[in-house]
């Protein structure tokens, strides 16, 4: 075996390395650059390994590298595998958590690279190896705070409801649903009686809180896979699965009898032909709706059947 028998701290690798890389790799502080023999055993250590994984070279050359992994990775023989990749292929590299001495992880990005003397024999790895936990921390906090924009800009700020844009998005995949499954899809748009009369009695804030207690009180109707959303200012809408319109009528009626505060208001629903987009459909339970207020408010209205069932998209 072309290493020496007895480890030598630091600067006494594998033979043959010029002095200037020994220089070099001593003054890595942010890089562990270690050297293994091609069992695994550390051979070598520099003060980046020092300063990253937390022993000094006294500790750790002579032991194996098994000691940078955690328990999960040792249980599936991981680093004997890295060790067989990088001997195979000449090299291996990964991110992925590595345990320093007092038994903390930190996220690593290691390369491994398989050293071979002159007559192409293996005689060891090297092995560089980086402290990537700020830079996954700071990625996670990103992804954590795209996560809650995306979720803000499909919400509705007073009653916690999809919005508008999340009811656009949400209605087109479950028509897509529906197209692909054969079920109905039943839409219905609900609209407050008389909302702006209840503002002026009683301030805008008694409306705001009434719009919040309203949806509470809804929800409570809903399935899983039903979507209700805020579509406007005291207009909602629902997007009814697996629904026909006697049921979704029957939802609308329910919507009404749990609205708070004796409050009213109008319903209007429509089944999808088949074929219609949800503009169509939406409009067509806007018909029905405004017929709910034409006829007296306070109902619920079934829209008709769609001018041309085959035709419309
Ligand atoms: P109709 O029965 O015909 O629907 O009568 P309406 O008064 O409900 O309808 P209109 O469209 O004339 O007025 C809607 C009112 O809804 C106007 C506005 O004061 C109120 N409104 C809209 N958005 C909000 C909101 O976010 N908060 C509160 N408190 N009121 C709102
Ligand atoms: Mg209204
Ligand atoms: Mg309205």
């Amino acid at each position: 075996m072309p290493v020496d028998p007895v480890p030598e701290p630091s600067d006494h690798p594998l033979p043959g390395v010029p002095d200037v890389h020994r220089r070099l790799v001593a003054s890595l502080s942010d890089y562990a650059v270690i050297v293994l023999d091609p069992t695994g055993i550390v051979r070598s250590w520099n003060p980046g390994a020092e300063r990253i994984k937390g022993w000094v070279a006294e500790e750790i050359v002579g032991r194996s590298f098994e000691a940078f992994y955690t328990p999960e990775s040792l249980a599936v023989g991981h680093p004997r595998r890295e060790l067989e990749r990088a001997g195979a292929m000449g090299r291996y590299d990964e991110e992925g958590w590595r345990v320093r001495k007092d038994g903390g992880r930190f996220w690593a990005h290691v390369v491994i690279t398989a050293l071979h003397d002159d007559d192409g024999e293996l005689v060891g790895f090297g092995k560089v190896t980086s402290d990537l936990t700020e830079r996954k921390h700071a990625e996670e906090q990103l992804a954590n705070t795209l996560a809650l924009l995306r979720a803000t800009s499909l919400t509705d700020a007073l009653t916690g409801l999809a919005n508008r844009r999340a009811w656009d998005d949400g209605l087109d995949r479950e028509l897509a649903r529906a197209r692909r499954v054969g079920t109905p899809l039943c839409v219905a748009v609900l609209d407050i009686d008389h909302f702006k009369a209840m503002n002026d009695t009683h301030g805008h804030g008694a409306g705001d809180r009434f719009l919040r207690r309203a949806t509470t009180a809804w929800r409570t109707v809903l399935r899983a896979s039903d979507l209700l959303a805020r579509i406007g200012g005291e207009e909602f809408a629902v997007a009814l699965p697996d629904c026909d319109l006697p049921s979704a009528g029957g939802v609308g009626d329910r919507f009404r009898a749990l609205t708070p505060d004796d409050q009213t208001c109008s319903v209007g629903v429509a089944q999808w032909d088949g074929t219609e987009s949800a503009d169509a459909i939406l409009r067509r339970a806007d018909v029905a709706l405004y017929a709910a207020k034409r006829g007296g408010r306070d109902r619920t209205e079934l829209a008709a059947a769609a001018p041309d069932a085959r035709g419309a998209g």
